[in-house]
């Protein structure tokens, strides 16, 4: 099939290219120039593993090219929408500008039959304002929403093999029948791999994402919270995790108390969530996201504050070592990291923070240009006071106490991720601090 792209950052650079190794003749439309002269020439704008890989074969078969003229989706039956819906300055709210300029651009390259695909996350109630737009004017395209949950890190995996595929469709039955013929054809390796497929309504589509967001969200806050009640019991929120994960109701999964969440999605989707319930006027309905939210940050503060507690409460001139800077590992988004947040505030406090990433510190470097960054693990650690784990990247899962003790001033260690063996540490004469641990 004929496939347009609009937008082609994490989520359609990678939807792309999917969709050109699937067999589909596939046109992805940008505007940045810097991302599409890499897309151009074959090459991944961002980290994500597999990509790279994935742009050369599905580019070698001539049937996926990028562009910054929307009048090259003329001609595609299918139109994907996967433009970027950051959270609203000076509000909780998702900005829509995006996908509201790319369905203005994409209008007067529609004719009857085309679908137009929302894959952006979107508050419940935008697909039904853009399928009046579309309607109104008058091309006989129609509208389908079909949401992403591809993770980053993972992305081209999920990309060629989702786990599960959703088609929100139109209320009226023609208009139903031409979306989901479309949608069956660009995705009939995957349903030919029996990939569970929920057909529903837009709202439900809609919701179906920012739900899934919300739960996971809600997980990693519910164990930060019981990581918060352990600080005062000394109870262990890893063995606590451990135990009721064994429940297969509960399962383990998302159930890592650390430094807590961040990223391009689940922080602005929680609090895009809420902003639309306001306006529903169900804005108690997800309140309890306030505190998913609020629980999530201070966890932030925790790690600061074992940090300053390790300097005696003087971290001025202090060195800090802070391992990771993604806000998870195998990827380079920097949006809303955990970890990125957390080496600013030390700065802010007059450490001398030394920060190093294995793919992320271009990234970080043009948020916060500030910071010393150090490509070399031994040289962000040597002489430092306190080395801080924020991103568990393999690289930094498996030191070894011993080496990088000899490598450090102080052998303070905080574990932003409990993803270290306190009692190995402490064995090699380190001070060693996580998160809902004793
Ligand atoms: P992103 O910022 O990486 O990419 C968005 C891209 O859209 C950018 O490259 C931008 O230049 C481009 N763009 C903006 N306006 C455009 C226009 N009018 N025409 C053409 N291109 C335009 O964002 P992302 O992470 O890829 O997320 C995109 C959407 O997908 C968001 O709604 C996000 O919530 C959702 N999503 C993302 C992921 C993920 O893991 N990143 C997963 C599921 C859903």
């Amino acid at each position: 099939m004929r496939v347009s792209v609009i937008g082609c950052g994490y989520l359609g650079a990678v939807h792309a290219a999917a969709m050109a190794q699937l067999g589909h003749d596939v046109v992805g439309v940008d505007m940045d120039a810097v991302k599409l002269a890499a897309l151009t020439r074959g090459e991944a704008p961002f980290f994500e593993p597999g990509l790279p890989e994935l742009l050369v074969e599905a580019s070698s078969t001539g049937r996926l090219r990028f562009t910054d003229d929307i009048s090259a989706a003329k001609g595609a039956t299918v139109h994907f929408i996967a433009v970027g819906t950051p959270q609203l300055k000076g509000s909780n709210a998702a900005d829509l500008q995006y996908v509201d300029a790319a369905i203005e651009q994409l209008l007067p390259h529609l004719t009857a039959g085309d679908v137009v695909v929302g894959k952006s996350t979107v508050p419940v109630g935008t697909a039904a304002r853009l399928a009046a737009r579309i309607a109104e004017h008058g091309s006989g395209a129609v509208l389908a929403w079909n949401p992403e949950f591809l993770r980053e890190g993972f992305a081209v995996k999920d990309s060629l093999a989702p786990d599960r595929i959703v088609f929100g469709l139109p209320p009226e039955p023609a208009g139903a029948a031409i979306a989901e013929a479309a949608l069956r054809g660009v995705y009939a390796a995957a349903l030919a791999a029996e990939t569970p497929l929920v057909i529903t309504n837009y709202s439900t589509a809609e919701l179906v994402k920012v739900a899934a967001n919300a739960f996971l969200a809600t997980k990693i806050s519910f164990i930060n919270a019981m990581a918060e009640i352990a600080e005062v019991t000394g109870a262990d929120a890893t063995e606590l995790a451990d135990a009721i994960g064994l429940d297969g109701r509960i399962g383990r999964r998302f159930l890592g108390a650390g430094v807590g969440f961040g990223g391009g999605c689940l922080p602005k989707d929680i609090r895009g969530f809420m902003a639309r319930a306001e306006e529903l006027g169900r804005g108690e309905s997800v309140a309890f996201l306030k505190e998913v939210d609020a629980i999530n940050l201070r966890r932030r503060q925790r790690v600061i504050d074992h940090v300053v507690d390790l300097l005696d409460h003087e971290p001025f001139g202090k060195t800090v070592a802070v391992l990771g800077l993604a806000f998870k590992p195998h990827s380079d988004d920097v949006r809303d990291s955990p970890a990125l947040d957390v080496a600013v505030r030390l700065k802010g406090l007059g450490a001398e923070v030394r920060a190093t990433d294995p793919q992320a510190i271009e990234n970080a470097r043009r948020q916060h240009p500030q910071l010393d960054y150090r490509t070399s693990f031994e040289e962000t650690v040597r002489g430092a006071d306190v080395v801080v784990l924020v991103t568990e990247w393999d690289e930094y899962r498996y030191l070894d106490p011993e080496v990088v003790g000899a490598l450090v001033s102080g052998r303070n260690i905080v574990d932003g991720r409990n993803s270290y063996d306190p009692a190995r540490w402490r064995a090699a004469g380190w001070t060693y601090r996580g998160l809902g641990r004793p």
